[in-house]
């Protein structure tokens, strides 16, 4: 873990000559960049296995920080640190994952020991929405930002706070854990398994699920047609919510819960922005415009007047981005 002023990323000139390396691994497999002070990325490589156990991924890793490398023009041994992004529970101050709900072997895995001996260099870890958040406060939506909420709506529901310039980790590292925010009083269970959590109502799977649940008890839908066949895209259940009271009714209640959720948010922290990322976000107006209506309805007045709710500008690079932030920040470069 490294002690943060999110600040420092825009007040200063960004220190372009100083490389370092930025590493994302989750659900689309494991992704490495190597990028300057700036944030600009000058070498990328990406292996696609997302179901890769803890060990096979170190190997992979350290290949795509070469070909990374190869393609940036530098040597490895130029790089100066290496931040990670993980998607799923970690340790920051012991280097380690947690579990994978994916793969095997990253109970309790060494992954900074591990990656600092392959590459030859500093590193340092985070979960993967932490991560976007720094990411997005660094170099997207939240630049200039000292108080920020960011909210990653994806396979799951993660997200980042930032409070006086700082990352809130908390006592055991699930400060942010914004989707087992308590949103109902009963609903479908979490992943987590508890009820009324809004993961389950604001993540990708859990809408899809939800929708599919509904149209099945309900034949005479107009949606039951063009979105019963596969799963549609999230765009597709928004745009139908035009026509289909079915699509119509996942709809609101996805708005209503995140809506309550990011409302409460806004009233305990007063931020200066909610930052919403993550594929559930790239949806746009059909999201964004009831839910600015949603959280004006709930969020206590004096909060709100100070505050903007925006999507990421960073889109699917906020986490790598945020892993190069949390490498600069961890080589002392900004
Ligand atoms: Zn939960």
């Amino acid at each position: 873990m490294v002690d943060i002023s999110v600040s420092s990323f825009w007040r200063r000139p960004p220190a372009v000559d100083h490389l370092v390396i930025g590493i994302e691994i989750g659900g689309h497999g494991q992704r490495v960049v190597v990028a300057d002070g700036s944030g600009r990325i000058h070498g990328q490589a990406h292996a696609p296995d997302g179901k890769a156990d803890a060990l096979t991924v170190v190997l992979t890793v350290q290949r795509l920080a070469e070909q990374a490398c190869e393609q940036a023009g530098v040597p490895l041994r130029r790089i100066e640190a290496a931040g990670i992004a993980f998607g799923g529970p970690v340790d920051p101050q012991r280097g380690l994952t947690l579990l994978s709900h994916r793969a095997p072997g990253f109970e309790q895995f060494p992954l900074v020991a591990l990656l600092e001996e392959r590459l030859g260099l500093s590193a340092v870890l985070d979960n993967d929405a932490r991560t976007a958040a720094l990411g997005e406060a660094a170099f997207g939506a939240g630049r200039g930002c000292q108080n920020l909420v960011y909210v990653h709506l994806a396979t799951g529901v993660g997200g980042g706070i930032v409070v006086d310039g700082r990352l809130l980790y908390g006592a055991s590292n699930t400060a942010g854990e914004i989707g087992h925010m308590v949103v109902s009083t009963g609903g479908p269970l979490c992943s987590c398994g508890k009820p009324g959590h809004l993961e389950a109502f604001a993540a990708a799977p859990a809408i899809q699920a939800r929708l599919r649940e509904r149209l099945a008890e309900s034949p005479h839908d107009p949606a039951r047609g063009p979105l019963g066949r596969r799963p549609p895209t999230l765009r597709q259940i928004f745009q139908a919510a035009s026509f289909s009271p079915v699509a119509d009714e996942i709809v609101r209640e996805t708005v209503q819960t995140l809506g309550l959720a990011i409302a409460n948010l806004i009233t305990v922290l007063n931020p200066e922005a909610v930052i919403i990322g993550g594929p559930v976000a790239e949806v746009g107006p059909l999201l964004m415009d009831p839910l600015q209506a949603r959280v004006r309805q709930y969020a206590y007045p004096a909060s709100l007047r100070s505050v903007r709710l925006t999507t990421a500008e960073l889109g699917g690079d906020a986490i790598i981005l945020g892993a190069v932030a949390l490498a600069l920040a961890h080589s002392g470069r900004v």
